[in-house]
């Protein structure tokens, strides 16, 4: 008996939500484990998103410019996918851009984010995605301002931000 309440403890505390995942960057060996592609039905979405992120995440929607809560953010930490917990950028990584997004100039490495190309409104651009639940993050251009001339323009309703301790 007390095994199963234990056993039930134990899924209940470890089901990953938010950004509570625990922290993988740089060099954790089980980093991989949080990489398993998940797959919610449109009603579990629905159930465990806002309904703003659930237009931007699932259905590749785009906030307006200057209003969202990362745009001016520069508290020390991690960024990670408001949909999975999956971490996908650091406050290194971040620089300020006009364009009135969050932007990045580069990605934590491991293969975190899809690269997609966007033909809609009639644009070409790259729209990028979190490769573990595919939620839609925003887009890449080839125009940084930093060394690696990439500007990863993401809507802050994708994120989520763990504070450094
Ligand atoms: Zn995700």
């Amino acid at each position: 008996m007390m095994m199963w309440a234990l056993a039930i403890l134990f899924l209940v505390m470890w089901s990953p939500s938010g950004c509570a995942q625990k922290k993988s960057f740089p060099s954790d060996p089980h980093a991989m484990e949080t990489k398993s592609p998940l797959n919610l039905s449109e009603e579990e979405w629905r159930r465990k998103l806002s309904p703003e992120q659930f237009h931007i995440l699932r259905e590749k929607g785009t906030e307006r410019p200057f209003t969202g809560k990362f745009y001016l953010h520069k508290e020390k930490g991690v960024y990670c996918c408001a949909g999975c917990g999956q971490e996908l950028f650091t406050h290194e990584m971040k620089f300020h851009s006009p364009c009135g997004w969050p932007s990045f100039d580069r990605e934590i490495p491991g293969d975190r984010i899809l690269k997609k190309p966007d033909y809609s409104f009639g644009m070409v651009r790259t729209e990028i995605l979190c490769a573990r639940c595919g939620g839609h993050l925003g887009h890449i251009f080839n125009d940084g301002p930093t060394e690696t001339g990439l500007r990863y323009c993401v809507n802050s309703l994708s994120l989520d931000f763990k504070k450094e301790d």
